[in-house]
C-alpha cells in the first residue's frame, strides 16, 4: 500500500513517455494522481498512455510536444488542459545527456541544451503558475543531474544547464513560497533507464547488461545503479503534502555518488 496519496492531484510530466519520467507518472498514478505526459515521439506517448491508463481510473492523456517548440507546447497546454483541468503538479524532467569537449563547443549546441534544461522549463513553468497560485498550492519538481553540482571534464553543455536547473529551482523556490508554491530539484547519479540501455544498445553487447553496468556500479558507494522506482518514490513524497515543509533543496539521488550534499 502507498503511504503517499496523489489523489485529486493532476500532474504534468515532461519526458513521461519512457525511462524516469514514465517511472514517476507510474508512481503518480498509483498514488491516485491523473496525469499528463509529453513527449516528442508520439507512438511512445500512446504506448505510455495505454500502459498508465491500466494501472487506475484516473484520467491519463499525452501529447507529442517537443518542448523547446514554443507554439506547439502553448497550443499542448492550451488542449491538456481543457482535457484535465490545470496542473498541480509540474515535472520537468525532459532532457538528455549532452557532452563535448571544449574545442568542440558552439554556441548553438550550448544554447540549445539550455533551451531543452532550462528555457523550456521556465515557460511550463509560466504556464503552470496561475492555477497553482490561484488555489495557493503547487509542486513543482525539477529534475537535474549530480553533474550540476561536480562537474567531470568534457560535461560543459550539461553540466552548465543542470547547475542553472539548480539555481533555478532555488530562484523559484524562494519567489513561489508566498504563494504555497513548493519547488525542488532532485539531482540525478546514475539511473536505470533509456540513456543507458542505449549506451548498452550502441556497445558491442558482447556481455550481458547487467555486465556491462559493473564497472560504473562500482563507482557508486550503495554498489549498484538506482532503479527508476527508487527516484520515482521521491518524486512522489516532494509532490505530495507529506514534503509540505521542504521548498529549495536540491536532493542528490544517487545511491551516494555525489560528494558534495
Ligand atoms: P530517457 O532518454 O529515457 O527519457 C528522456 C525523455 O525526455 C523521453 O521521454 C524523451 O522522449 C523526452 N524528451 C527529450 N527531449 C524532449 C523534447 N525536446 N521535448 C519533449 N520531450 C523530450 O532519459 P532518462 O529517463 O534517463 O532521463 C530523464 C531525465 O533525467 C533527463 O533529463 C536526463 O538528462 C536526466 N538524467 C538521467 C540520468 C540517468 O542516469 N538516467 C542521469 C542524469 C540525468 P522523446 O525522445 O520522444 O522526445
Amino acid at each position: 500500500m502507498k503511504v503517499v496519496d496523489l489523489s485529486g492531484k493532476t500532474a504534468l510530466i515532461t519526458g513521461g513517455s519512457s525511462g524516469l519520467g514514465l517511472a514517476i507518472a507510474r508512481e503518480f498514478v498509483i498514488c491516485g494522481a491523473s496525469v499528463c505526459i509529453l513527449a516528442r515521439d508520439g507512438s511512445r506517448v500512446a504506448a505510455a498512455v495505454d500502459q498508465l491508463s491500466q494501472i487506475g481510473p484516473q484520467k491519463v492523456i499525452g501529447y507529442a510536444c517537443d518542448i523547446t517548440d514554443q507554439k506547439q507546447t502553448a497550443e499542448v497546454m492550451r488542449q491538456a488542459t481543457r482535457a484535465t483541468g490545470a496542473f498541480d503538479i509540474l515535472v520537468n524532467n525532459a532532457g538528455s545527456s549532452y557532452r563535448r569537449n571544449v574545442d568542440e563547443l558552439t554556441t548553438d549546441d550550448m544554447i540549445a541544451d539550455m533551451d531543452l534544461k532550462v528555457f523550456a522549463n521556465m515557460r511550463l513553468v509560466q504556464a503552470c503558475l496561475p492555477h497553482m497560485r490561484e488555489q495557493r498550492w503547487g509542486r513543482i519538481i525539477n529534475i537535474v543531474s549530480i553533474g550540476g553540482k561536480v562537474p567531470g571534464g568534457g560535461s560543459a553543455p550539461t553540466a552548465l544547464s543542470r547547475s542553472s536547473g539548480i539555481t533555478w529551482t532555488k530562484v523559484l523556490a524562494t519567489e513561489l513560497a508566498p504563494d504555497g508554491i513548493l519547488v525542488n530539484a532532485l539531482c540525478i547519479g546514475k539511473i536505470k533507464s533509456g540513456q543507458w540501455e542505449r549506451r548498452y544498445e550502441a556497445s558491442q553487447k558482447t556481455q550481458s547488461y547487467d555486465d556491462f553496468l559493473a564497472p560504473t556500479a562500482a563507482t557508486i558507494p550503495l554498489g549498484r545503479l538506482g532503479e527508476s522506482v527508487e527516484l520515482a518514490n521521491v518524486a512522489c513524497f516532494l509532490a505530495s503534502d507529506l514534503a509540505s515543509y521542504v521548498t529549495g533543496v536540491a536532493l542528490n539521488v544517487d545511491g551516494g555518488l555525489c560528494p558534495v550534499t
